[in-house]
């Protein structure tokens, strides 16, 4: 599995590619900016892009969505949950004061259990809302190799913030507890911004949830 993850956008949004080797077929976490840098990567990596996938709707992920969508005509897809914030992007825009991205229709169909597929590419959805209601995390199986995502829910010693539309600071630790904690240890977790951890570094190390 290669997988290229880069920092996107003001915010530095982690962005990441997953590609399938034998087939280059590819799944796209979280596009939030620099279109550009995306679309390069990919035509470098010969990558067919099968699906655009979101771990929340905050403008910081969403931000190149559109024309990404439009290159490869991939489906875009967030968890209902969230389509509410997708609605709100000028506040968004407003709020973090950069410019209002350009729309495109999004499929809401992520769902606790759902598995996205990708040539071998396995992308198993976990619904872990907290940061936002349709927040969802994602492991990525390929053969024997796994790897997560977990967007603003989880940090390296951290956790995502709660206080924004739609937080629940309850409802995020009960995620991280249930749904992060319950994967295997070794697995490599790419959060939403700054370094990767792995989950049995968090469940030991993590100053706001601990098992
Ligand atoms: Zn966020
Ligand atoms: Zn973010």
């Amino acid at each position: 599995m290669i997988v290229e993850t880069f920092a996107v956008g003001a915010l530095g949004c982690n962005c990441s590619i997953i590609v399938d080797p034998a087939t280059k077929s590819a799944i796209v976490v979280d596009p939030g900016g620099n279109f550009g840098d995306i679309q390069a990567r990919l035509t470098r990596l010969g990558a067919k892009v099968q699906a655009i996938v979101h771990t929340h709707t905050h403008i910081d992920h969403v931000g190149a969505t559109a024309p990404l969508q439009s290159w490869t005509g991939a489906n875009a897809i967030i968890h209902e949950d969230d389509r509410f914030l997708y609605d709100m992007l000028p506040i968004q825009a407003a709020l973090v004061g950069t410019n209002l991205p350009d729309k495109c229709d999004l499929d809401g169909g992520l769902k606790d259990d759902l598995v996205l597929h990708a040539g071998g590419l396995q992308m198993h959805v976990l619904h872990t809302p907290g940061h936002t209601p349709g927040s969802c995390c994602f492991v990525a199986k390929l053969g024997a190799e796994q790897i997560a995502f977990a967007g603003d829910t989880l940090f390296r010693r951290s956790v995502g913030r709660t206080d924004l539309w739609g937080g629940d600071s309850d409802l995020l630790i009960q995620s991280i507890k249930h749904k992060l904690y319950s994967l295997e240890e070794g697995i490599e977790v790419v959060t939403g911004h700054g370094p990767s951890t792995t989950i049995g570094e968090e469940r030991r190390l993590n100053p706001f949830v601990r098992i």
